[in-house]
C-alpha cells in the first residue's frame, strides 16, 4: 500500500510549531540558571525539584532505547499509556469527523479518549474465542478511520493476536495501528518492537504500570517511527513527565531482576490460581490468559462480586462487556492473596 501518514494528521498538528520552554531551548550544562524564573535556592523537600524537569526525557529513553534495540528517537514518554492513548487520537483524528476502531471486549480507555476528543468509535467484535477478526476489521475500516487499536495481550480477555493477523491489519489498513502491550511482560511470547521498522504505521504501547510495578509513578512509553514520535513531542505538555518521575523510572529500569522475578512469580500463581479456581462448580469457565490476571466465567457473576465484596475482596466485573456476560476478572496477587481468595470462596454457597 501507498501509504502517506502525514496527510492522515490534523492540519493544526502538521503546521503546529512545537512550544519551545525554556528548557527545551537550552539543554547544555551551564553553571548558573536565570531562564526559567525557578527559586535558585532550592525546594523544601528533595533536590533539584527547584528545576524544571528535562522536557524531551533523555536519559529515560536512551535507557529504553538500549534496552528495546531502538533508536531514543523513536521513543515517546507520557503522564502514563494512557495520555499517550488521548494524544494518538489528538494527532490523527479530526473531532466530529474521523474515527477510530476498537475490538470489544478491550481495554475502554480508548473508547473513553475518542469520547472526550469527540471522535466516534467503530467496533469489530472479537470472535468467541476472543480472537481479533482481521478480515472484519479490514472489511469495516472507512475513509475517515485514522486509528485501529489492538491490546495484546487483552484486557480483560488474556489473549495474544497472531502476528500474521497483526501483520494482515498493519499491510491493509491505511491508518495507524496502535498496539497495547500492557501486560507483554506476563506473556509467553515476546514484544513487537522487533517488527516496528517494516511497519511505518505501527505505535507499540508499554508502560511501567502493570509488571514494573510503578502504576503510581505514570509512566507510558511509545514506540513508532521517528516521523510519529516527532508528532507526538509536538502535541504534549512540555513538562508531561515529571523530574521523580523520569529518575525513579531510570533507577526501576536498572533494576530489571527483582522485576523479572516477580513476573515469574505472578505467572506460576497465576496458573496455580487457574488450578485452583478450576475446583468451584460455580465457577464455569476460566480462559487462557496470558496477562496477569484470570478472566472468569461463573454462574452468577454479580452474587459472587458482592460475596467478595462483603469479604474486604475487590475484583472487576465484566459483565457489562459484549460476549462478558457473568464474566469476572481476578487480578492475580501474591500467594498469601491468592489463598485468602481461594479461602473465602469455600466458603461461598450460591
Ligand atoms: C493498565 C493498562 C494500561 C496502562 O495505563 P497507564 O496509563 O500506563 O497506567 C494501558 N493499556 C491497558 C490495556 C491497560 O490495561
Amino acid at each position: 500500500m501507498n501509504r502517506n501518514l502525514a496527510a492522515m494528521v490534523r492540519k493544526n498538528i502538521l503546521d503546529l510549531k512545537p512550544y519551545s520552554s525554556a528548557r527545551s531551548e537550552f539543554m547544555g550544562d551551564a553553571s548558573i540558571y536565570l531562564d526559567a524564573n525557578e527559586n535558585p535556592f532550592g525546594s523544601p523537600v528533595d533536590d533539584n525539584l527547584n528545576r524544571y524537569p528535562d522536557p524531551l526525557q533523555q536519559k529515560l529513553k536512551e535507557k529504553l532505547a538500549t534496552m528495546h534495540g531502538v533508536k531514543p528517537e523513536q521513543i515517546a514518554v507520557g503522564n502514563g499509556s494512557d495520555e499517550l492513548i488521548d494524544h494518538i487520537i489528538r494527532i490523527f483524528c479530526r473531532p466530529a469527523l474521523d474515527r477510530i476502531m476498537v475490538c470489544p471486549p478491550v481495554f475502554k480507555m480508548y473508547e473513553a479518549a475518542a469520547a472526550i476528543n469527540d471522535v466516534a468509535v467503530d467496533q469489530v467484535l472479537l470472535t468467541e474465542t476472543f480472537q481479533v477478526d482481521a478480515d472484519a476489521v479490514l472489511s469495516k475500516v472507512t475513509g475517515h478511520t485514522r486509528v485501529v487499536f489492538i491490546c495484546s495481550p487483552n484486557n480483560p480477555t488474556g489473549g495474544v493476536i497472531p502476528v500474521h493477523d497483526l501483520q494482515k491489519i498493519l499491510k491493509g489498513f491505511a491508518g495507524v495501528v496502535v498496539l497495547d502491550e500492557a501486560y507483554i511482560d506476563f506473556s509467553d511470547g515476546g514484544s513487537r518492537i522487533s517488527v516496528l521498522h517494516e511497519h511505518p504505521n505501527l505505535i507499540i504501547l508499554q508502560t511501567l504500570s502493570k509488571a514494573w510495578g510503578l502504576a503510581g509513578l505514570r509512566v507510558g512509553i511509545a514506540f513508532a517511527s521517528e516521523q510519529i514520535t516527532e508528532w507526538l513531542l509536538r502535541v504534549k505538555m512540555p513538562y508531561n513527565v515529571n523530574t521523580i518521575s523520569q529518575a525513579t523510572a531510570l533507577k526501576a529500569l536498572e533494576n530489571e531482576c527483582q522485576v523479572q522475578l516477580w513476573k515469574e512469580e505472578v505467572v506460576r500463581e497465576r496458573e496455580r490460581l487457574r488450578a485452583r479456581l478450576g475446583a468451584f462448580d460455580f465457577i464455569e469457565k476460566i480462559f487462557p490468559s496470558q496477562a496477569n490476571f484470570l478472566l472468569m466465567r461463573v454462574k452468577n457473576a454479580s452474587a459472587l462480586y458482592h460475596f467478595l465484596m462483603s469479604k474486604g475482596i475487590v475484583v472487576r466485573n465484566q459483565s457489562t462487556q459484549p460476549l462478558l456476560s457473568d464474566c469476572l476478572r481476578i487480578t492475580i496477587g501474591t500467594p498469601a492473596e491468592n489463598n485468602q481468595l481461594i479461602d473465602v470462596l469455600n466458603n461461598y454457597t450460591q
